[in-house]
């Protein structure tokens, strides 16, 4: 009796015969047997799904259970002397083709089983994210489309890695690291937007593809991944000599950091090692990239979109060459033009200006 009967006795024939397949579908022997085994328990018709996920053809239960065991012994007739281990499904082709002519252009169609492989070799088993080898040729492709118009469509790559994580693991097991990897990888799907690509690229090591943002946006982001890690609290973490998991990465930005695969790597590479030199950071770090020194400057001001006559409220906090820093409960879209009104009594003058959000 097959031990998955109470399972299988609440599937389709269809799901049983998938069941069947993606179980045993890689031992001749077990398989016949199993398709043996459902077939006294539910019925006949399991030889018909089987032959249908094999070849891809429908034939009625009678001429299936016929086909299945006559290609069974065909087995025995062209593989003579070989292991028979794997055997059935070219034997199964080669009779449908050669010895009935029930198909003409021989292709076995396990479709969902492909499917489920080609799924698997784009995929982290640990994370589900895509692996390595996915985010390169997912680079490349990008790449290529962003060469070909007459603007080059920017993009950035981020390339994090866990901090300590060895540490991590040897104090708080292998277990437990698993765990924080697999919640890792949920914080970046979480923090990224649909259309980006984020993929497992080595042990403790992440990529991420960011197409159509500039480095401040990438920044933002990398920083929003780098904060919720900071955050979020993992098994045991206090047995860390830092008490906190945490995680550094490195920005390249096409097309002002390279045009080319390995060129963008490297460089995001390399921004990571700079942030390792700090850990729990994200280079270039656009703060320190201010130029010019800032002056504190807290107050409170009104501000508007350009097109617009109601004011907010929001709070200056420092001031410098480059801008006014500004806090305010509203999400103004990066790049738009703002009106900022500065009124007594928080200022000596009542007096208005305009600017862009950056
Ligand atoms: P740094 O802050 O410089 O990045 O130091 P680190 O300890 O994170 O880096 P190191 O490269 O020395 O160690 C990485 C560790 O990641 C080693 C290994 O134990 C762990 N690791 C890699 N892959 C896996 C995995 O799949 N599961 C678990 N649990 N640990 C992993
Ligand atoms: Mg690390
Ligand atoms: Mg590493």
């Amino acid at each position: 009796m097959l031990n998955d009967c109470f399972y299988l006795g609440k599937t389709t024939v269809e799901e049983k015969a998938k069941y069947l397949l993606l179980n045993w579908g890689h031992n001749d022997e077990l398989l016949t047997e199993k398709v043996g085994q459902c077939a006294s328990q539910f019925g006949d018709e399991i030889y018909r799904e089987v032959l249908r996920c094999l070849v891809g053809q429908d034939f009625d239960v009678k001429q299936a259970q016929t086909y299945w065991k006559q290609a069974l012994d065909h087995r025995f007739k062209v593989f003579t002397g070989a292991n028979f281990n794997n055997l059935l499904r070219p034997a199964l082709l080669h009779f449908m083709h050669e010895v009935v002519g029930e198909i003409g252009d021989p292709r076995i169609l396990e479709a969902e089983q492909l499917e489920a492989i080609k799924k698997a070799s784009l995929t982290d088993g640990l994370t589900g994210l895509y692996n390595q080898t996915y985010f390169k040729t997912y680079l490349e492709k990008v790449l290529a489309n962003s060469q070909r118009g007459p603007e080059k469509n920017r993009f950035a790559v981020l390339l994090m890695d866990l901090d300590c994580f060895k540490q991590y693991n040897d104090r708080c097991g292998h277990l437990a690291g698993d765990k924080a990897l697999r919640t890792v990888a949920e914080i970046i799907q979480d923090c990224i937007r649909e259309g980006d690509v984020a993929a497992r690229y080595g042990g403790e090591e992440f990529a991420i593809l960011l197409p159509k943002v500039n480095r401040q946006e990438a920044y933002m982001v990398a920083d929003r991944i780098r904060r919720a890690i900071e955050q979020a609290s993992f098994t045991q973490q206090d047995l860390l000599d830092r008490k906190n998991l945490t995680i550094s990465g490195g920005i390249a930005q096409f097309p002002e950091d390279g045009d080319k695969v390995t060129g963008l790597l490297n460089r995001a590479d390399q921004q990571m090692y700079q942030a390792k030199e700090q850990r729990n950071a994200i280079c270039p770090s656009l703060v320190n990239q201010r130029r010019s020194h800032r002056h504190s400057l807290q107050s409170v001001v009104e501000l508007a979109p350009a097109d617009a006559n109601i004011f907010y409220t929001g709070m200056s906090f420092d001031i410098s060459q480059g801008g006014i820093s500004i806090g305010s409960g509203i999400d103004f879209q990066m790049g738009s033009t703002l009106q900022l009104r500065f009124r007594r009594p928080f200022w000596p003058v009542d007096s208005q200006i305009q600017g862009t959000v950056r």
